[in-house]
């Protein structure tokens, strides 16, 4: 009797950090809500399941299945061994976003092999919007797919608005209205990355990624990292925009039994998390800033020089975590070029910095209580780790839709200042002054802080599991479980 089978969900992330880790947070959402109902298998190239077999720490049930499609970097006009987006130069990633679409050979003999397995093919594909063409191979199959945006409702919006529209190359001003936003919403031309300066419809990138979020837009409906709460005006748009159900069924956070990124940092960085947390342990509340750019980009050489001259003048305690800047070896040592002479030793000595190599314990520097602001690229993961945190966020965005991301926080939440924007010059003495706003006890940084806190308590609402007062994201959630079994 097929129905009484065990129903199958195969999941494609992007293969990138800050997609991977939602994906496997949202399986374990899904099966934990119907544990019987589902069998869920996480799909990705070889390297990213060794490393997510190898993060998900041994003790966890480990019910969600991992599956190989294989994947060759060389042959794609990429160094050997290239699986995820991390440590790819920019005409790189490019390649590499086209190179995913070879996945679908791959994909399709999973499907086969499923289907023969158990007398059924799959259920449901949930897939990345950056892997649009999934839509098109599961209608093939008769197999329901949905959605997975791993980015904001606002953010997500204003990127594929401006990628479908270009707004920017229909007026010689240097701000826009984008479709989809209210009429008195402005963009601003430094708010684009250089793919979409330089897009006319007919690029890599406009070639890449046009297509995925077309064929994205034809599956059942979209499933979103956010809260009805947290970003009422965003999913209004985006619902709007899209004409298909959105399901808003987070925030989704790195799952608990998820030892990766602990371990990572350990292992990369060589501090342990142990002893980043006796550092902030001996901190006053509210008073370490955290300095991190994400899994993906860098900061130039005197942007990095800037930033430490900067954190260095305001006399405050902060972690930072250092990634080598654009143009060096991510893997190689610390230099005079891109960080003050002395300036490691110096913290170190006086106490006021610790330097992180490469890879931080994110989450648990985020709540610990010492910890007062994230200076951050706003990318989507690290906005929702420190806002359910109640921690306000200095902007310094570099890529994807992260200045979309920073325009909402400013605007429509005020948890947030933007310090500069991608690859703009900048002074010690600009960062020494944000710093300042933010973290004075008084005025707009109390008013900040009081934000970021109210938004973290509409994110503990919406994950509310209480049946009297479920929350809105589990409600979605549950609604989610039952249009796929529909
Ligand atoms: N992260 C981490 N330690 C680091 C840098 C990043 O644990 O030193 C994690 C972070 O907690 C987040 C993810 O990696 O979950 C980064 O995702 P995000 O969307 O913020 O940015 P991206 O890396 O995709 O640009």
């Amino acid at each position: 009797e097929p129905n009484n089978k065990k129903k199958h969900i195969v999941m494609v992330p992007l293969m990138a950090q800050g997609h991977i880790i939602p994906f496997l947070a949202l399986a374990r959402q899904i099966q934990n809500r119907a544990p019987t109902t589902f069998t869920i298998t996480i799909a990705s190239t070889p390297l990213n399941i060794h490393h997510l077999k190898s993060a998900l720490s041994s003790t966890s049930p480990n019910q969600i299945r991992l599956a190989e499609l294989p994947f060759n970097s060389a042959q794609h006009g990429l160094p050997p061994n290239r699986e995820n987006t991390e440590k790819l130069n920019f005409s790189q990633q490019v390649k590499f976003c086209h190179a995913t679409l070879s996945l679908e050979a791959p994909l399709r003999s999973l499907i086969s092999r499923i289907t023969e397995a158990e007398g059924q093919p799959p259920l449901c594909i949930i897939s990345d919007v950056f892997l649009g063409w999934i839509n098109r191979v599961a209608s093939s199959l008769g197999i329901r797919n949905i959605t997975f945006t791993t980015c904001g409702a606002y953010g997500t919006l204003a990127y594929i608005s401006i990628w479908f529209n270009l707004p920017h190359k229909k007026t010689h001003s240097d701000e826009f209205w984008v479709p989809g936003f209210p009429q008195n919403y402005r963009f601003h031309r430094t708010q684009l990355n250089r793919y979409l300066t330089e897009a006319d419809g007919t690029d890599d990138w406009s070639r890449f990624i046009i297509p995925q979020i077309s064929h994205a837009m034809k599956s059942e409906g979209w499933i979103c990292n956010t809260a009805e709460e947290v970003e009422p005006l965003g999913l209004k748009l985006l619902r709007k925009y899209l004409q298909l159900p959105v399901w808003a069924v987070g925030p989704i956070l790195p799952p608990a039994e998820l030892k990766g990124s602990k371990h990572r940092a350990g292992k990369e960085s060589g501090i342990a998390l142990e002893a980043c947390m006796e550092w902030l342990d001996l901190k006053d509340e509210n008073s370490v800033v955290y300095v991190s750019f994400g899994s993906q980009n860098t900061i130039s050489a005197s942007q990095m020089m800037a930033l430490a001259e900067g954190l260095e003048e305001s006399g405050r305690w902060f972690i930072w975590v250092v990634r080598p800047p654009v143009g060096f070896d991510i893997d190689g040592e610390f230099k005079d070029e891109w960080l003050p002479k002395g300036f490691e030793e110096r913290m170190r000595d006086n106490k006021k910095g610790l330097l992180v190599r490469k890879w931080g314990p994110q989450l648990e520097i985020l709540s610990h209580k010492s910890t007062g602001v994230f200076l951050s690229h706003c990318g989507w993961n690290s906005v929702l780790e420190s806002l359910s945190n109640g921690v306000p966020l200095i902007g310094w965005p570099l890529a994807a839709e992260q200045t979309y991301n920073v325009k909402m926080l400013v605007e429509e939440m005020g948890v947030a200042v933007e310090l500069t924007r991608m690859e703009s010059s900048i002074c010690g003495e600009e960062v020494k002054k944000v710093i300042e706003i933010v973290m004075e006890k008084e005025g707009k940084g109390k008013e900040m802080k009081e934000k970021a806190k109210e938004i973290a308590s509409h994110m503990r609402k919406a994950v509310t599991e209480k049946r009297e007062e479920k929350g809105s994201s589990v409600r979605a959630m549950d609604d989610l479980v039952r249009t796929i079994l529909s």
